[in-house]
């Protein structure tokens, strides 16, 4: 789906603050529009920005954003977790999942790395009125944002967090996020837990995605479910759709993708975000 433009009040002029996303592909990121809507909704002098960064300048991307005094920096595929060795200091949730996706100046020289993605994950799943407290969960993947979700579930007090993922070795690594209430699952799991969430890129449109793939068997989907699936474009997926056709109820990534944003506004500027007028920024650039 295009990504499209928005129309915004305000001009940028000599004192205006500089946020930016750093990424490798990012010219479809839907956070410029979040974040300038709500810049420009709560007359901030502020503007945020794409930046393509290629893995080898992560260090000097950095630097930049000391040298120039960036208000804010978001860190998305694949840096999240090279950032993490290039702050000053780490949030406990940044330093458990071992990603960074938000970098906040701390006003002495010093910057901060956090993960706003475990609770923007989170507030999404409190969103769908779904606590994970005693709930059976299952995650597909074991990268950047299905560590977070695992986190973000031990953490809320899941009874169980399966990890079902392509290769063994980085599932095992991201059960034991959740200590004892963690495992490696097998296909089967799916049925039996109460949240299913896709980690993986399978079903993202675009460069880097697989639009027309599932990351598990649909079959095993029914109702009483949730089922959540990250990639936030297209809003409907194939996994999506196949889950309601189950009797699932389901959940699309903006929600997770607007908290986190939200999250990330907060720690920058000490305001709270408008999340309605950022959702429906992120909305009109995927062209929803
Ligand atoms: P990573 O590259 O860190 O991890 C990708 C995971 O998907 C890995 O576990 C990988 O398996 C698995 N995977 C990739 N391709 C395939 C495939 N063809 N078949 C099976 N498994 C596959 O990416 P992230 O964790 O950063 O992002 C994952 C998804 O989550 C993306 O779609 C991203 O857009 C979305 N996301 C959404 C957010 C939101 O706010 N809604 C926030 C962050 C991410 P292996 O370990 O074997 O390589």
């Amino acid at each position: 789906m295009p990504v499209q433009g928005s129309l915004l009040r305000h001009e940028p002029g000599g004192a205006t603050r500089l946020a930016a996303v750093i990424g490798s592909p990012v010219r479809h990121s839907l956070s410029p529009a979040m974040h300038n809507a709500a810049f420009d909704e709560l007359e901030l002098d502020w503007v945020y920005v794409a930046l393509e960064v290629a893995p080898s300048e992560v260090a000097a991307a950095i630097a930049g954003m000391r040298a120039f005094g960036f208000g804010g920096l978001s860190v998305t595929i694949p840096h999240k977790a090279a950032v993490l060795g290039e702050v000053d200091e780490t949030s406990e949730a940044s330093a458990a999942v071992g990603a960074v996706n938000t970098v906040v100046p701390l006003g002495d020289g010093r910057l901060r790395g956090e993960n706003t993605d475990v609770g923007g994950f989170l507030a999404s799943l409190s969103d769908e009125g779904f606590d994970p407290a005693g709930r059976p969960c299952l995650v597909v993947g074991a990268g950047g944002a299905a560590r977070a979700v695992v986190h973000a579930l031990a953490g809320a007090g899941a009874a169980d967090v399966v990890v079902l993922n392509r290769s063994p070795r980085r599932a095992e690594e991201a059960a034991a996020l959740a200590g004892p209430r963690g495992r490696v699952g097998v296909p089967a799991d799916v049925a039996k837990v109460d949240l299913v969430v896709n980690a993986t890129p399978l079903g993202l449109a675009g460069a880097g995605g697989d639009a027309g793939a599932l990351p598990l068997d649909p079959a095993a989907l029914r109702p009483g479910q949730l089922v959540v699936d990250l990639v936030p474009n297209p809003a409907v997926t194939p996994l999506l759709r196949a889950a309601g056709a189950s009797g699932a109820r389901v959940a699309g990534g903006l929600g997770m993708l607007v908290h986190q944003g939200a999250l990330a506004f907060e720690l920058w500027t000490g305001r709270s975000a408008p999340l309605a007028v950022m959702r429906r920024a992120a909305l009109h650039a995927l062209g929803a």
